[in-house]
């Protein structure tokens, strides 16, 4: 029962020998099927456990098996000056903190590698010009800090509108941070706010009840994991 179980797409099975995983780890080998059959999921996972493969194969390979309509990635929308690029990632994992944002997309390029889709993040702290220089190019898969994301839809520059897959990684720690009104701003914003349309995960090292409150208000009829 290693990767091959789960069924991921041939390319992202490619890339997860690339990296040298032989075995999926406790977390991915409960996690990737239930993300596979289209499931939302409350994962109960601790840093270190192979939590940020657990929720990017099975989203990388969904993306990869459902091609965007032509001209992905992005569309036209009104802006102030005119028209302008609007990127419409479909697939959005929010991460507390720069470093956990960079980290996902450095893991989430790899497992992309070879398929056409594109990783891009976004996070504070640092000038918007080149995240909105790559979000030009077109986003399938956005990785962002919440406040970040926040400014960058309110500016009309991201429209999430065509996100089908939601992962929240450690929230807890964002509830910590105080990042529970843009979270909720986020999801409000989404097109798909129907539960059931959304595909939604939720990692979090401890399940309190501030994140039990999260994923009812989240999840659709979700599985649990905890490891
Ligand atoms: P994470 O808990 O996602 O931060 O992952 C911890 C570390 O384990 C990262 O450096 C991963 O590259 C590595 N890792 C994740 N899954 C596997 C696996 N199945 N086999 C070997 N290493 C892995």
């Amino acid at each position: 029962d290693g990767f091959e179980a789960a069924g991921l797409a041939e390319a992202v099975l490619r890339n997860v020998a690339r990296c040298g995983y032989d075995n999926p780890t406790p977390v991915q080998r409960y996690a990737m099927p239930i993300v596979m059959a289209g499931r939302d999921l409350m994962a109960c996972a601790q840093t270190g456990s192979g939590k940020t493969a657990a929720f990017c194969l099975p989203v990388v390979s969904g993306l990869v098996a459902a091609p965007a309509g032509g001209g992905s990635g992005y569309g036209y929308g009104r802006r102030d000056r005119g028209f302008d690029r609007v990127a419409k990632p479909r697939a959005l994992v929010l991460a507390p903190t720069r470093e956990l944002a960079a980290q996902i997309n450095e893991e989430a390029k790899k497992f992309s590698f070879q398929t056409g889709l594109k990783v891009v993040v976004a996070y504070g702290g640092t000038p918007m010009y080149n995240q909105l220089r790559d979000l030009e190019r077109g986003v399938d898969l956005l990785v962002a800090t919440p406040g970040r994301l926040v400014d960058m839809v309110e500016r009309s520059r991201i429209s999430l509108e065509a996100i089908k897959y939601l992962v929240m990684d450690e929230a807890d720690r964002m509830l910590d941070m105080g990042f529970e009104p843009q979270i909720r701003k986020i999801v409000d914003m989404m097109n798909m706010p129907k539960k059931s349309v959304r595909q939604t995960m939720l990692f979090s090292a401890t399940f309190p009840p501030e994140i039990q409150r999260l994923a009812s208000d989240f999840l659709y009829n979700y599985i649990f994991v905890t490891v």
